[in-house]
């Protein structure tokens, strides 16, 4: 755990390494950048023990969603930088001519980026990459929530990149609020809508500006029209990837009349179909990431609100294992619908018709994502036009976060600010915009005195 007084030194290395020009050529930025894909190469393992150590992930689960997520990262960082940093011309108008303007992507500084622990090797790191990409150092702040990768990610940036670019920091609350007293040029926060709300009151004692990635309800609209088998498996494999602990997982699912039975009959099909008749003994199955979490699960299917338990319901404690489970004849008000989940439990809703999903969904918060399923090119636009959400994957689930050039976010409650691929380069960076006029010529138009021809000309150009 860091020291807390050590922070503001940490942070001021950094801000010399920023103030020295480390960052500033493209060069420097893709050698740290190879370098931090060098780490997952030859850290692969040890970066997977201690994902399954905090959490039990699958271990190809583990290298799909973490590290081969952060590396496709880099590489499309790496491919694209070139014409990210490239000043963008943009049109003088002809009263400013002749002359140019073009927008100068610069770095911002020294900036804070702040992870969870759902996928604590992606969230750090690709925040990183982005940071990194733009030319700006940076401090790393894991969550204690996995403190086998934290530690881990402690130990290796130091090994693996320059100590005046990125730094580590690790440690919880008191850490976490030390390292927010400092001054940095932007904060990225990854977490739940709580922390990120000190998070933005922190930032306002230096108007410091945050990103800040949330998560929320995020609903699966599913039409009658649909094929609901696809659907269920879709919807299954997106809700129980790392145990439903995932910021865009599908929270709840709204089934339009007339499909709900056999959309039920599909999705405990797609379970046993995943995970065998007794998941807690499948190796594709992750675990709860503590007792605290645990605990707060099996209360809220103790707590009731709904009808059946269509699969799953049960736990262990001892093996923070809850069944992938889903409920039927869920109410609106039930508190499994008042909270995000995140968690392998999935409500499911009746909805008399698409309309009402609409109606549904925007009567709450803002979702960090949205689904929908359905045949119908109208449905789908309807639900596209109609409702807000951070981002929409349309016939499945999660994928939307996984395209490069997709910016990913979240608006209102869910979030502000987007990132990945260029988005991520936008976020690190001031978009500085530069006017350019020669000398010469140097007409008298503008200046005073305002003549009578003078005004007439003003009047006719601008
Ligand atoms: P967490 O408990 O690990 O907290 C996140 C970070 O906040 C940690 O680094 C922690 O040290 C720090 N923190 C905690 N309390 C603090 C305080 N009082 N002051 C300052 N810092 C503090 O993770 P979490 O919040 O449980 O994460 C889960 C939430 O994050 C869910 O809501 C999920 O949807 C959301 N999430 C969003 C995304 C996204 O990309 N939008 C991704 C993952 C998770």
């Amino acid at each position: 755990m860091t020291a807390v007084d050590a922070i503001p030194e940490i942070v001021q290395n950094l801000r010399e390494g920023f103030a020295d020009g480390l960052l500033r050529e493209k060069s420097s930025r893709i050698a740290q950048l190879r370098q931090l894909r060098l780490m997952l190469v030859e850290q692969e393992d040890r970066l997977v023990d201690a994902l399954v150590d905090d959490l039990g992930k699958p271990r190809i689960e583990a290298y799909m969603t973490e590290i081969a997520f952060t590396i496709n990262e880099i590489d499309h960082t790496i491919k694209n930088l070139d014409s990210w940093t490239k000043p963008e011309k943009v049109k003088v108008p002809i009263t400013f001519k002749p002359a140019t303007a073009k927008i100068y992507p610069q770095p911002l500084g020294t900036v804070c980026i702040i992870a969870p622990w759902n996928y604590p090797v992606q969230l750090t790191l690709a925040p990183l990459v982005a940071a990194l990409a733009a030319g700006n150092t940076a401090v790393l702040k894991p969550s204690e929530v996995a403190p086998a990768t934290a530690e881990l990610i402690a130990e290796l940036i130091p090994e693996y990149l320059s100590s005046r670019a990125v730094a580590v920091v690790t440690g919880a609350v008191e850490e976490t609020t030390a390292l927010l007293e400092v001054r940095f040029d932007h904060i990225f926060y990854t977490g739940n809508g709580t922390v990120a709300r000190i998070v933005m009151a922190a930032a306002a004692k230096h108007l410091t500006p945050v990103t800040l990635e949330l998560g929320g309800k995020s609903p699966a609209i599913v039409a009658a029209d649909t094929n609901v088998k696809v659907t269920a498996r879709r919807i299954a494999w997106a809700k129980f990837v790392n145990a439903g602990q995932t910021c865009v997982a599908p929270d709840y699912v709204l089934v339009e009349d007339g499909v709900e039975e056999e959309l039920l009959a599909a999705l405990r099909d797609a379970i046993t179909e995943f995970f065998g008749d007794d998941p807690q003994a499948s190796p594709d199955f992750t675990r709860i990431v503590n007792e605290r979490h645990y605990d707060r699960l099996t209360g809220l299917l103790d707590s009731g609100g709904y009808e059946t338990t269509v699969a799953g319901g049960t736990g262990d404690r001892a093996d923070r294992y809850i069944a992938p489970t889903v409920l039927a004849g869920v109410k609106p008000d039930a508190p499994v619908m008042n909270e995000e989940i995140f968690g392998p439990i999935l409500p499911v809703l009746n909805v008399g018709n698409i309309d009402e999903a609409i109606g549904f969904i925007n009567d709450r918060e803002k979702p960090l994502a949205l689904y929908a399923f359905s045949t119908s090119d109208d449905v789908l636009s309807r639900v596209v036009d109609r409702t807000s959400a951070g981002g929409v994957t349309l016939n499945h689930a999660l994928l939307h976060l996984a395209v490069p050039d997709l910016p990913f976010g979240g608006v209102g409650e869910s979030g502000m600010g987007t990132y990945h691929g260029k988005a991520g380069f936008d976020v690190f960076s001031h978009r500085k915009p530069v006017f350019n006029k020669p000398l010469r010529p140097d007409p008298s138009i503008m200046y005073p005195p305002y003549t009578k021809m003078k005004q007439k000309l003003i009047r006719k150009f601008m």
